[in-house]
């Protein structure tokens, strides 16, 4: 099988590779993401390619952009963290490289990276949710990645879970990804700490004794040497978030939904909890089969992954 070129473009760093047939990262390439500018953007990404197609027979490129992406998957509506507003992002790209492009949204890509080679490999319908500073979805159906009628769909982390609740890098008030996220994590151990209270006392030594050097992999860090107060806001987390999935199940009814993004790589400290709560809130509970919820295998490969197989298609 050809190989194919996947890029996850995001606001900090773009990481790209070229995949095979089977899904294996052949050779992988890491570099800053000029955020602020959409020519540096394509730039580097043409660039990262090109390095990449120098050394491997690519025959097409995918390309995962944290962003919306339109249904033609050319065009990049908007990026809150990348200076995308409205861009055509494919032909741009396809004039820089010369190879054919396909952008899709980075949370679908990898969603499709995991349906394909990972936590949903065995199963038509999978929901991949990604916790990482915020709240990610992809959404495949029945074997078909889901994009809704315009291509922005499965943006689950601003449905409202908290009428008036903390206001959202969206603009409105209780987003799901306010609570469920690296973010919420972060935020509440900072403010115990910041209180003086004596629960966060291990995490804040951890920190050097400054509540703002207390980030997400701090914490972890701390929940898995078996700190209590981490273990704790993990599982307030996982509690968010598996009444989040019940939510969701009620209307999509997946098979599996795999937890991707950095907060889940402390594994079970998250998704014990959140495999509790969703058992607790899952409407009809009791008198339907059981959903499995997984950790999402491909770590932060899935969307250049996925990226490239789309490519293919
Ligand atoms: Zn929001």
């Amino acid at each position: 099988m050809t190989l194919a070129c996947g890029v996850d473009v995001g606001g900090t760093k773009i990481l790209g590779g070229v995949v095979d047939g089977d899904g294996t990262v052949v050779e992988e390439l890491r570099v800053e993401s000029p955020a602020t500018n959409p020519h540096e953007i394509e730039d580097a990404i043409a660039s990262v390619v090109r390095e990449l197609a120098g050394r491997h027979p690519i025959a097409t490129v995918g390309v995962g952009a944290a962003g919306y992406v339109d249904k033609t998957r050319s065009r990049v509506l908007f990026a809150p963290n990348i200076a995308w507003r409205d861009v055509d992002l494919k032909t741009g790209l396809e004039k820089r490289i010369d190879l054919p492009v396909v952008i899709e949204n980075d949370a679908n890509a990898a969603a499709w990276g995991e349906f394909r080679y990972g936590a949903g490999e065995d199963v038509d319908d999978l929901l991949l949710v990604t916790v990482g500073t915020g709240v990610g979805g992809g959404l495949v159906l029945d074997g078909e990645l889901y994009r809704g009628a315009f291509g922005v769909g499965a943006e689950i982390g601003h449905m409202r879970v908290v009428p008036g609740g903390i206001l959202c890098g969206c603009g409105n008030h209780g987003c799901f990804e306010q609570y469920a996220s690296g973010n919420a994590l972060v935020r509440e151990v900072r403010e115990a700490a910041r209180g003086g209270s004596l629960l966060a006392r291990g995490v804040l030594d951890l920190a050097g004794g400054d509540p703002e050097a207390i980030k997400g992999p701090l914490i972890s860090r701390a929940a898995v040497a078996g700190d209590p107060f981490a273990i704790e806001s993990l599982a307030t987390v996982g509690t968010w978030l598996g009444e989040g999935i019940a939510s969701l199940t009620a209307v999509l009814d997946p098979a599996v939904v795999a937890v991707g993004g950095g907060v889940s790589e402390v594994g079970e400290l998250l998704l014990g909890p959140t495999r509790a709560a969703f058992g607790n809130s899952l409407t009809g509970r009791g008198y339907r089969p059981r959903l499995e919820i997984r950790k999402a295998s491909l770590g932060n490969r899935a969307g250049l992954i996925g990226a490239a197989d789309l490519s293919r298609r």
